[in-house]
């Protein structure tokens, strides 16, 4: 066994709880229907793992020198059609990303939650207590998603 298997195999046997539900990376995967890859295994992992939103290039960072780009892309890809994570967009002009812990499906993302960015550790959270009100639009438009961003001082950074 190379340290990547055992890597793995951490991974697998290190459940997580995913909001209600305790869910291992591969049981996460599977509930998805998606076929087990180490790059999946691992980019799943670390969205578990940390509780911000990662960017591409943050990714590329940690799991760069064992994925190329285009992997690491295509992963990203595909676990935003499944609805396993969703955009978050603050204001640094690249989307970050971050787990679903709502009830997602393909291509039907739920989200009504609010994003926190922290302007001293640079990181942008889901907050899910907190809900985005229902908003009246003027005739003739077609609601389909919202954004809100909050900037401050995270509770870690105000601790
Ligand atoms: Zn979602
Ligand atoms: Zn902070
Ligand atoms: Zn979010």
């Amino acid at each position: 066994m190379n340290e990547n298997t055992l890597n793995l195999v951490s991974h697998l046997n290190y459940k997580m709880s995913i909001g209600m539900l305790n869910l291992s990376p591969e049981g996460l995967l599977k509930s998805f229907k998606l076929r087990l890859t180490p790059c999946r295994q691992e980019v799943i992992s670390l969205f578990i793992d940390v509780d911000y939103a990662l960017s591409n290039s943050s990714l590329e960072e940690k799991v760069g020198k064992d994925y190329d780009r285009v992997t690491i892309y295509r992963t990203l890809r595909t676990f935003l059609d499944k609805g396993i994570i969703h955009k978050v967009l603050d204001d640094e002009g690249t989307p970050k990303y971050a787990l679903c812990r709502e009830a997602c499906d393909t291509h039907d993302h739920n989200h009504d939650h609010i994003h926190f960015k922290c302007l001293e550790c640079g990181e942008t959270n889901c907050i899910e207590s907190v809900i985005i009100p229902k908003l009246n639009l003027p005739d003739g438009y077609k609601y389909k998603e919202a954004n809100v961003l909050l900037q401050g001082i995270c509770k870690e950074c105000n601790a």
